[in-house]
């Protein structure tokens, strides 16, 4: 599953390369309009493929950004404000190019589902192998709601005390830390991975309860968790997670990762523990890890 620094990398190469165009028209893929005809969902999640064009049709695109593993376009046309939600799921892949046949990656252009028009003659293409991805339209007060659930985003000034004060639940006190480090509603886009590097950088085993934590441990898994979503960034992201970005291309923070994937301990070469921790695989290393 593609996590914060991949997603990060995929708005960067689709942002200049769309921002202020007007969509003048979407097209769906096959699969996409036999889920929908069939109740099933596919992609286009929570509207019809009529309202959802609607909400985009004649639009420009004003903004993109992230919000932890979602990508956020900001539509305006003369009267209304519309949001598209996207999260990539598994395989999600977007592409600016001039037609689907351009589409770089054979897999990925068999696999298109959403084509947007744009005034400059080239098409946004959201292309999805496996289909756990989706498209979602808000309109303000829906995408209002949905950005107060997820906690700031963790490289802004509140991220620190966000977190600091979530931890301090009650509810949470009993809860493995790595289980409660995921929940988007404490720390934005802290996933699997790059919650099993940042609890190792800061020395802490994933199944310590959080009472056990002191403030400074706590707040030492906070910078960790910070440095780990930097570095991600900084590498483009990693290949483990099958994802690609505007071009293709995958990155190379997988060759930085301790414990993640990995047999041996980065640090000191002990052997890796694996454990499932609230359904998902853990990786952490038990000689460095207390
Ligand atoms: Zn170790």
């Amino acid at each position: 599953m593609p996590e914060l620094p991949e997603v990060e990398h995929v708005k960067r190469g689709i942002e200049p390369r769309i921002t202020n165009l007007i969509i003048n028209d979407v097209q769906f893929s096959d699969a996409v309009h036999s889920g929908k005809a069939n109740n099933k969902a596919t992609i286009i999640k929570g509207t019809t493929i009529e309202q959802f064009t609607d909400m985009c049709v004649n639009y420009r695109i004003d903004s993109v950004f992230r919000r932890s593993k979602y990508i956020i376009f900001k539509l305006i046309n003369r009267e209304n404000i519309q949001y598209m939600v996207g999260h990539l799921g598994m395989t999600g892949a977007y592409f600016v190019v001039s037609s689907i046949e351009s589409i770089p990656v054979l897999n990925y252009r068999k696999h298109w589902h959403a084509a947007f028009s744009l005034n400059d003659g080239n098409k946004l293409i959201y292309s999805d192998i496996r289909r756990f991805g989706e498209l979602r339209m808000m309109d303000e007060a829906m995408f209002e709601t949905f950005n107060a659930q997820i906690a700031p985003e963790p490289f802004s000034a509140e991220g620190q005390a966000h977190y600091l004060s979530r931890l301090l639940l009650q509810k949470y006190q009993n809860k493995p830390i790595k289980q409660v480090i995921m929940l988007h509603s404490v720390v934005s886009g802290c996933g699997n991975i790059y919650a099993c590097e940042a609890l190792h950088l800061a020395r802490i085993n994933p199944n310590t309860k959080v009472k056990a934590l002191s403030k400074k441990r706590k707040l030492l898994l906070y910078e960790k968790i910070v440095f780990v979503l930097e570095e991600g960034i900084r590498y483009g992201g990693s290949t483990i997670s099958d994802y690609r970005n505007a071009e293709g291309e995958s990155g190379t923070m997988q060759n930085r990762f301790n414990v993640y994937g990995k047999k041996v301990c980065g640090t000191c070469g002990h052997e890796i523990t694996t454990k499932v921790i609230a359904t998902r695989n853990t990786h952490y290393c038990t000689h460095c890890q207390k």
